[in-house]
């Protein structure tokens, strides 16, 4: 066991999901922040366990060949972009890899097709929402950023490398606004003061930008004040609150108080239109998320016949996007607000072939399949957050015998666990194709293609 402030001398071999360097000294793994494959190192022991232990970079001896400059100053400090310190190239390279490692080791498919990950020809300033905390500083006056990596110390940002250009003005609006209205930061420890975070959406197809300030309360003092000066801000179309009074990790509370201007933006993913409330859930990358829906869609390889399941639908966005080419669409979602989303959204692009359900898919999907027995499956999508698919609806999408199934996943390992079962007798797995939806970060996103083995 190594002991704490001890200098070691280490090369990084791999990268931990979160983003972390590993390498191995005298048998021991050493997890290493800000450190890549193939840098040597110089690193300090922060923390000694008995097989592992943690280190920062004291001195760079040799560095990776893919090694870059951040481009972000905060980079080092900030826990949103792991990968900030690899090329673009090297991300994705990391990214492929992981897929292939997954489908392999955890899937157990030795001959998958495994396609060349899709990246973005511009890397930098792709998100379209970004969440702010505030708090106070040592000097008692209000600060607004990024939370450092595993934990609550906030970082001081002009704005974020991976938003949109233009929204710095935004939150330089909402820093004087802090500091001009007498309006109080909410603080994690006592839980006193008002304003918790700063989340700002934009539809990138539409220009149309929101705002909603997080709050510990029911009102915002010399709100009209913050409205005036957003007013300002080209895009601007409204400014919401959110009320969260819990003392909880958990950004967003339960109601939504619009206070000027529009409760939800415009955006367009294709041809398809879509509202979005501060609340809902929308993919953060329009580029990239344009091109996994196409993936998806050229998968589902519809005639403008079939009936599609979209299960985990969210606001219905994959579910309106495969309508046109389908015969039905059906989704569900657990969110009965999404589903409300989803519905509307319908209506707004005149689409009449696609129905949604509340529930968890495992429980909706078994159940309407019984109770509707007439309605059937051609091509099942899923969509599942991180966890995965629960083992009863997998096990219903295979009685349904859909002809193909369309896997879209933000978790490699999850995705390789559940392809297995569904690979196990009747279902090949045809093609795997990653897209890169989030530079920068360690994330990846992949859409699967299973088909019935007969034909
Ligand atoms: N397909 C959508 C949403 C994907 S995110 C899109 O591309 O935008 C995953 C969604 O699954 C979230 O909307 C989440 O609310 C929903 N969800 C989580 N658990 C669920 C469950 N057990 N049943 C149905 N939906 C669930």
């Amino acid at each position: 066991m190594f002991e704490k402030n001890q200098i070691l001398e280490v090369l990084i071999e791999d990268i931990t999901d979160t983003g972390e360097g590993i390498g191995h000294v005298n048998g021991i793994t050493l997890f290493v922040k800000n450190a890549i494959p193939g840098d040597r190192c110089r690193v300090r022991v922060l923390k000694a366990k008995k097989t592992y232990a943690f280190a920062k970079v004291e001195e760079m001896l040799t560095l990776a060949p893919g090694r870059v400059t951040p481009a972000c100053e905060v980079a080092s400090m900030c826990g949103g972009c792991q990968l900030s310190y690899m090329s673009y190239e090297e991300q994705l390279r990391l990214k492929e890899k992981k897929v292939r490692d997954c489908i392999t080791r955890i899937g157990g498919f030795t001959d998958a097709e495994i396609l060349p990950i899709i990246g973005m020809d511009e890397p930098t300033a792709y998100r379209n929402k970004g969440q702010f905390p505030v708090g106070e500083g040592r000097d008692g006056r209000p600060v607004l950023g990024f939370y450092a990596g595993r934990s609550h110390r906030i970082i001081p940002t002009e704005g974020c490398g991976m938003l949109w250009k233009g929204h710095e003005e935004i939150l330089s609006v909402v820093r004087r606004f802090l500091e001009t209205s007498g309006v109080k930061p909410y603080c994690e420890e006592t839980g006193k003061g008002l304003l918790r975070h700063v989340l700002i959406r934009k539809g990138f197809a539409t220009g149309e930008i929101i705002v909603c300030l997080i709050i510990n309360g029911d009102k915002l003092p010399n709100a009209g004040m913050l409205w005036e000066a957003l007013c300002r801000v080209p895009g601007v179309v409204g400014l919401c609150l959110n009320v969260n009074k819990e003392q909880t990790n958990v950004i967003l509370g339960d109601r939504l108080i619009p206070l000027y201007g529009k409760a939800y933006i415009k955006d367009y993913i294709g041809d398809i239109c879509f509202e979005i409330s501060p609340m809902s859930f929308y993919q953060v990358n329009p580029v990239q998320t344009k091109v996994l829906y196409d993936t998806a869609l050229s998968f589902a390889g519809l005639t403008g016949t079939e009936t599609v399941w979209d299960l985990y639908c969210g606001i219905g966005t994959i579910s309106l996007f495969l309508a046109k080419a389908a015969g039905k669409v059906y989704g569900v979602e657990i969110v009965p607000e999404a589903i409300a989303d989803a519905k509307k959204n319908a209506s707004l692009n005149g689409i009449t072939n696609a129905e949604f359900f509340v529930g968890a898919a495992e429980e909706v999907f078994p159940r309407l399949v019984k109770e509707r027995p007439d309605i059937g499956a051609d091509v099942i999508v899923v969509d599942p957050p991180r966890k995965g698919c629960d083992s009863v609806l997998l096990e219903t999408m295979l009685r349904m015998n859909p002809r193909r199934i369309v896997y879209v996943s933000c978790d490699p390992a999850t995705l390789a666990r559940d392809l297995r079962l569904l690979c196990e007798k009747d279902y090949r797995l045809e093609k795997v194709q990653p897209v890169d939806q989030f530079p920068g970060s360690v994330h990846v996103e992949t859409v699967v293609l299973m088909s019935r083995d007969k034909e």
